[in-house]
């Protein structure tokens, strides 16, 4: 069988640094808001380009409280509609709606299935604030394009770039663009944690320190608390494990885009649509999604041949029975089609000759 993921593969190659991490934490005696965690944070924004990086308990709380620190900032307040792409990862909404925004949802472009800028334009309304660009699939979206509109309208531009660490758009860093973005680094993610961890990356020094202190109960001073707060800390133990692997990420996103090329140079199905990819060193794979109009025949087929494939997302934010009673605004309809979307195995650890039986698989599949 073919993993869709090999998790202990993908981290057995750090297991000496890992280990000796644990050990060092484990000697250390201490294990929240220390060295280890100020050490990641440091390195994290300088590899994506921003000037603060402030590490929580997992992404949907680095989303979550970006929001919550603009409505302590007086930047949002509630009833404040922030732009979602309707294709993500449920987090993506949640972290608008935990906070009591209005979750607008926008069409994705076919092409890139990220959110798009022509949609955004068309749902702004007198009450939309903000926008929440998800990465998705490994691959920034149109930032440029989104930034303009952001600038010219007077919206806050935020990025979920749990999908994304280390993509570029037009050659800058996701993480660096927005006002504000969140990361994740659940251990399936390009950078992944042993654990849940997250982060939020900014080069607002208000928006950092805000977050940083929320994060911690609203306290900078122990028992002193200026804002109800929350528990997100990432810990020393996670921070001293992503540093490890912070330090392979160029090269785990290589081997990805190297899985990528050949599976986009060597499909040829007329029933499979590979990706069309115009910036290969920007795109960093965290997904490789196909499209196929029979996707669950070939998801069986795969399946029964020993290759494991996943769908994302099966539905929709506005399919969701948690959205069941949401009010969605007038004339909020999702056009773009999800249904076809099957994603392959793609990994830093993945084998080459599991590459090509796939390939072959596909091409053989009538
Ligand atoms: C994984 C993910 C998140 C949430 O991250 P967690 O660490 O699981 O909370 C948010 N947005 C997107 C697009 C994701 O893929």
């Amino acid at each position: 069988m073919i993993k869709f993921l090999n998790l202990k593969k993908v981290n057995e190659k750090y297991e000496d640094d890992l280990k000796k991490s644990f050990e060092r934490v484990l000697s250390s005696g201490w294990y929240i808001n220390g060295n280890e965690l100020s050490e990641f944070e440091l390195n994290y924004s300088q590899y994506c380009g921003s000037k603060y990086c402030v590490g929580t308990a997992n992404g949907l709380d680095a989303l979550s409280l970006i929001f919550k620190a603009y409505i302590l900032m007086g930047k949002l307040k509630d009833g404040d509609e922030v732009l979602v792409p309707s294709n993500t990862f449920i987090a993506s909404a949640l972290a608008v709606t935990d906070n009591n925004l209005k979750l607008k949802l926008v069409n994705c472009s076919e092409e890139t299935y990220n959110i798009d800028p022509e949609s955004i334009e068309k749902s702004i309304g007198p009450k939309t604030k903000a926008i929440l660009a998800v990465h998705l699939y490994g691959q920034s979206c149109d930032m440029n394009a989104i930034k303009d509109i952001a600038d010219r309208e007077d919206l806050l531009l935020i990025e979920d770039a749990a999908q994304a660490h280390g993509a570029k758009s037009e050659g800058k860093r996701v993480g660096s663009i927005g006002d504000a973005a969140g990361f994740s680094f659940y251990p399936g993610k390009n950078l992944g944690a042993l654990g849940d961890a997250g982060a939020v990356t900014t080069s607002d020094e208000l928006l950092a320190e805000t977050i940083r202190t929320l994060v911690n109960y609203g306290s900078k001073v122990k028992y002193e608390h200026e804002f109800l707060g929350v528990n997100s800390r990432l810990d020393e133990l996670q921070a001293a494990f992503l540093s490890v692997k912070l330090k392979h990420i160029e090269s785990d996103i290589s081997k990805r885009r190297e899985v990528a090329k050949e599976y986009i140079n060597n499909i040829s199905n007329s029933l499979i649509r590979v990706p069309n990819i115009k910036c290969w060193d920007e795109h960093v794979f965290h997904l490789f999604v196909v499209r196929c109009n029979e996707r669950s025949r070939l998801q069986d087929y795969l399946s029964e041949n020993g290759v494991e494939s996943q769908i994302h997302y099966p539905k929709g934010i506005q399919d969701h029975l948690a959205y069941a009673d949401y009010e969605f605004s007038e004339g909020e309809k999702i056009t773009h089609d999800h249904y076809s979307l099957l994603s392959l195995p793609i990994s830093p650890v993945m084998l080459e000759a599991d590459v090509q039986k796939i390939i072959a698989l596909i091409n053989d599949f009538k």
